[in-house]
């Protein structure tokens, strides 16, 4: 338990703690396996302010403080990487409903979100417009009362097993005329599209899919937020994503900083325990002390949120040094674990596959020095 927290943040950690490793655990290596998302027990995190924090009181959210964001980040990455990635898309996909939405929009895709009833995805990345977001070229042309949606997404998060999404798209006039990138929300049932799952390494109980938009139709009503305003809108989104994915690289690290203490006792070798050997206390503390300088620099992105800085440095730093200290972490206590390590039935397995996610989405650790290069230098090296 850190002191950087206040006494109600501090009851928020321990409560939500004991709820992920009593309720949500158990089910972690079963789910894994199946690669499948127990999306009945979303409802029932919602309560502590998952996904519901991100969302306005006067929209039926509990419109928590960054500081409360960032810890319940940290317990679910410490319990569950797939869940930590769940949340985060699910609130990322609420908050901006609430931020930019009608109030058609909110009754018909928030408020049954907030109910644990309906799942979105966010599709920002295409194949040619990674990093370089801005060079999408998927298009949404108005014809009459209905966009007309061409292009493809990839690696869009459980998109199989979402029932709509928000989608990020060049906006059209009914001439051609280039209005700049705008959100749009799509329902997979009104409006069918393309979904396929892409295998892949990290996170296994999510679904990372490709996205084809062939002539797709959606009503004019579902455009999100001003026209023009996508890019701004995603922008906004992803830098609240970065301190999540942080805070979530935190918890990771935290994950792997107990599994290896608790190895390292309960093995044995040259006729003691490895706790005994230097090399191992080694290993051990350099997890401990990368895990909480990382945890220190997430909380400190999350009180400049709170004091109402814009925080983009912050959060940039703590997405660039948690992300990669989780990847250390990680090799670390596999390390601790010897072969056993890459055994899948010791947590450390998965939590070596997961924190390669940690650098990735959201802005790599490159675009995150990049951003703060920026900032420091005052030149962009981005182009
Ligand atoms: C598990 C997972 C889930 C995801 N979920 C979603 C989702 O739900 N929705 C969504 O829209 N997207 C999602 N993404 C996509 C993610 O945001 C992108 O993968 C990320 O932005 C990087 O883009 P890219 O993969 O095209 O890599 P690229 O941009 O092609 O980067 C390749 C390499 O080049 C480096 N690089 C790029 N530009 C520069 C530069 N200017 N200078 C120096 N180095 C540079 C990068 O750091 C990287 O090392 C997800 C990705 C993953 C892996």
């Amino acid at each position: 338990m850190s002191i950087a927290l206040n006494a109600d943040e501090q009851d928020l950690q321990l409560a939500v703690r004991r709820y992920l490793d009593t309720k949500i655990a158990p089910l972690v290596a079963e789910h894994e396996e199946r690669r499948e998302f127990p999306w009945e027990v979303l409802a029932g995190l919602y309560e502590f302010g998952y996904v519901r924090g991100m969302v306005a009181a006067e929209h039926g959210g509990d419109e928590l403080s960054a500081m409360m964001q960032a810890v319940l980040m940290e317990e679910a990455g410490r319990c569950w990487g797939s869940l930590r990635t769940t949340v985060n898309v699910q609130g990322m996909v609420a908050m901006l409903l609430s931020r930019s939405g009608t109030p058609e929009q909110r009754g018909t895709f928030l408020d049954p979100m907030l109910a644990g009833a309906r799942f979105g995805w966010f599709a920002l990345t295409e194949s040619e417009a990674g990093s370089d977001a801005g060079a999408l070229t998927t298009t949404a042309q108005r014809v009459g009362d209905r966009f007309v949606l061409k292009g493809r997404k990839i690696y869009i998060t459980n998109a199989l097993g979402s029932d709509f999404g928000i989608l990020v798209a060049r906006h059209l006039d009914a001439d051609g005329t280039d209005l700049g990138v705008s959100a749009f929300l799509v329902e997979a049932a009104e409006s069918p599209y393309g979904v396929s799952e892409i295998a892949h390494m990290p996170v296994r109980s999510t679904s990372s899919c490709e996205l084809v938009f062939d002539g797709t139709e959606i009503p004019a009503a579902n455009l999100l937020g001003e026209p023009g305003s996508g890019f701004r809108q995603a922008m906004a989104a992803v830098n609240i994503g970065r301190l999540n994915m942080a805070m979530g690289a935190v918890g990771l690290s935290q994950a792997c900083l107990e599994a290896a203490v608790r190895f390292s006792k309960e093995r044995r070798q040259f006729g003691k325990s490895i706790a005994e050997f230097q090399l191992i206390q080694q290993m051990v503390v350099d997890i401990a002390v990368g895990t909480q300088t990382a945890r220190l620099l997430g909380y400190d992105a999350a009180r400049a949120l709170d004091a109402g800085a814009d925080a983009r440095y912050e959060c940039s730093m703590a997405k660039y040094y948690c992300g990669e200290t989780a990847g250390r972490s990680a090799t670390l206590a596999l390390q601790v674990h010897g072969g056993a390590g890459l055994m899948e039935e010791f947590p450390v397995e998965r939590y070596f596959r997961d924190a390669r996610e940690a650098t990735i989405p959201e802005g790599t650790s490159q675009i995150q020095v990049l951003q703060m290069g920026r900032q420091l230098l005052g030149v962009s090296a981005l182009r």
